[in-house]
């Protein structure tokens, strides 16, 4: 152990520092924090601060701040902090400093040694400036590694067998794309493009655009001068983008921003994913270009390409996993943490070179895409089961997705929610795994709001729930094993065989060595049997939304009475009763 490398992704907006232990890559926190923002700062003492930090400040103190500096590492400048002028790599040693003060922090011994990733585009003088950086830091850089390939070996890539492989990294400032070939375990970049200006931060800007328009017009006022609201604005624009990845609305909510001729000016504004994805469109366009540019410098079609791996917090954004999923027809990887990855195959890079075993990164993943049905275009044709995954295969469990669809007519008074398990663009050709049906909705034009949610556990139980979103009006349902490894109708006929199966047993074993409660007359079903009677006797005066309700409870009970799932039986047995005392009094 005396002698550990530490494994260091010194990025543009954020850098990581990583280890190996117990044979797996770990990224080492810091304050309880993984990710260390990139920026550095004098505060007003003349202390020198890194991180969350200086990030803080970075807009009320630009003058005391600097970010993004990899940006000009290996350049012939110097940056002003304070008054004082300082080169690239004193400002990136800065931050490896810190990084390695926390490892030495972690691990209680000092470190002298580094793997550290750069893009595959940089140029020998940005590579000799950020080693420069590591030695004026106080660390030896023992490799430097392309950050593609890095992101490559954090997902295990060092088997034997060949493959092509396709790293997007789109982080904060930078976008870049590079084609990895991996053949007997040896890693090489085929190709790589990108664009060194573009990323989360332009995404942050069109919201920021988007939000001082919206104060233009309503408000009356302009705040582009007033450097604390913009402030505000610019962290409430990023926050507001994170919640775009997981719901479908945000709704961003400023108070006392400032005060205009006396009265105070709040903000609070409503901006739907489909917006904010019109208003990122070129952005994703041209990394798509640039991705076409990258695969025609390695020389290899797109149909080549074995699999992606999504690298960078930008990638986070479901749009652009659905372009690439269109562009290659598969599901890019993001089972480890995109903002974590290069750091963690930096990691396993370093113990490769200090002769440490190191396992593959193992997580847990979805294997299937899970979502459901809806009225769109399939084949050029409007077809009404299109399908719309809202989970997507190989996402890290846990998991929740908020997607929304309208209604397609005026007054519609209910929608019927199919949920599938599968990936065919067409929702009939995928397994559907549950349906149910939100009634009461109120009266209003077609284009009424219903989000639905899905969220999936690390015991594969799905939780769906519909919400009308004016009202708040909800219903949701559970689906147990929803992550069961059969496919398609494989799970349906291995079901059947089971229960069939079952049927034999239950005729051969009958009254012989089961206890009484597993046999078919068990009293516990024939008290559920005597209480489905008494809901179907009802069902001539209730309600259409109490009738569905008690339907579902009667076709849970039958098929836990086929299953021969006397516990089971219990939850729903105990509501439909419910509905009928409540219904009987
Ligand atoms: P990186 O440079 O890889 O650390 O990426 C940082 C960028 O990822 C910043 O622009 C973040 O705002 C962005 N980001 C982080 N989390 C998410 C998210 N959940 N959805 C969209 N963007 C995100």
């Amino acid at each position: 152990m005396s002698n550990t490398i530490i494994g260091i992704d010194l990025g543009t907006t954020n850098s990581e520092v990583a280890i190996i232990e117990q044979g797996k890559a770990k990224i080492i926190e810091h304050n309880d924090q993984k990710i260390l923002p990139s920026y550095v700062g004098l505060d007003e003492q003349g202390e020198v601060i890194v991180g969350e930090k200086a990030r803080n400040q970075y807009l009320l103190y630009p003058e005391r701040t600097v970010k993004s500096i990899k940006r000009l590492i290996g350049e012939d400048t110097q940056v002003n902090l304070a008054g004082t002028a300082y080169t690239p790599q004193e400002i990136s040693a800065i931050i490896l400093k810190s990084l390695k003060q926390t490892a030495e922090q972690y691990l209680g011994k000092k470190i002298s040694k580094a793997v550290i990733t750069v893009p595959a585009y940089f140029s020998d003088a940005q590579r000799q400036a950020t080693r420069e950086a590591g030695e004026i830091a106080g660390l030896e850089v023992v490799r430097m590694i392309n950050e593609p390939t890095a992101a490559a070996l954090s997902y295990g890539a060092t088997v034997e067998q060949a493959k092509k492989m396709l790293v997007y990294d789109l982080g904060g400032g930078t976008f870049d794309v590079s084609i990895v070939k991996i053949e007997s375990g040896v890693v090489e970049v085929l190709s790589s493009h990108g664009d060194n200006h573009l990323g989360g931060d332009d995404f942050d800007q069109q919201i920021i655009n988007f939000l001082l328009n919206h104060l233009k017009n309503v408000c009356k006022t302009d705040i582009s001068t007033d450097s604390q609201a913009m402030a505000r604005i610019t962290r409430a624009a990023e926050n507001a983008k994170i919640v775009l990845s997981d719901q479908p609305f945000v709704k961003i909510e400023e108070e006392y921003l400032l005060e205009h001729q006396g009265s105070p000016i709040h903000l609070s504004v409503e901006l739907s994913r489909a917006e904010y994805e019109d208003m990122i469109d070129d952005y994703i366009d041209s990394t798509l270009d640039a991705t076409h540019i990258a695969l025609k410098g390695a020389k290899i079609a797109a149909s080549e390409i074995n699999e992606i791996f999504l690298v960078g917090g930008s990638t986070r954004t479901p749009c652009i996993r659905e372009r690439l999923f269109n562009e290659f027809g598969f599901e890019p990887h993001a089972e480890i943490d995109p903002d974590l990855c290069v750091a963690m195959g930096a990691a396993i890079q370093a113990a490769m070179i200090a002769g440490e075993k190191v396992d593959t990164v193992l997580v847990d993943v979805t294997p299937y895409t899970y979502g459901t049905s809806a009225l769109g275009v399939l084949h050029g044709e409007s077809y009404p089961f299109t399908y719309v995954p809202v989970i997507h295969k190989n996402s890290t469990l846990p998991i929740r997705k908020t997607e929304a669809f309208t209604t397609s007519y005026d007054g519609q008074e209910f929608v019927d929610i199919n949920i599938y398990q599968g990936e065919d663009p067409d929702a009939l050709n995928n397994t559907k795994i549950g349906e149910f049906q939100v009634t009461g909705l109120k009266d209003t034009k077609a284009g009424n709001v219903i989000t639905l949610t899905l969220e999936l556990d690390l015991n594969g139980i799905l939780h769906v729930s519909a919400q009308e979103k004016d009202t708040g009006l909800e219903k949701s349902i559970t689906i147990k094993n929803a992550l069961s490894r059969f496919e398609g109708e494989a799970l349906d006929k291995a079901k059947q065989r089971v229960t069939s199966m079952f049927g034999q047993m239950d005729s051969r074993l009958f009254d012989e060595d089961k206890p009484e409660s597993e046999q078919p007359n068990a009293p516990e079903i024939k008290t559920a049997r005597e209480l489905i009677d008494r809901a179907e006797r009802l069902f001539d005066q209730v309600s259409k939304e109490d009738k569905e309700d008690m339907h579902d409870l009667i076709e849970a009970i039958n098929s836990r009475i086929e299953a021969g799932d006397i516990d089971g039986l219990t939850g729903p047995v105990n509501q439909l009763s419910d509905i009928i005392y409540y219904l009987e009094s």
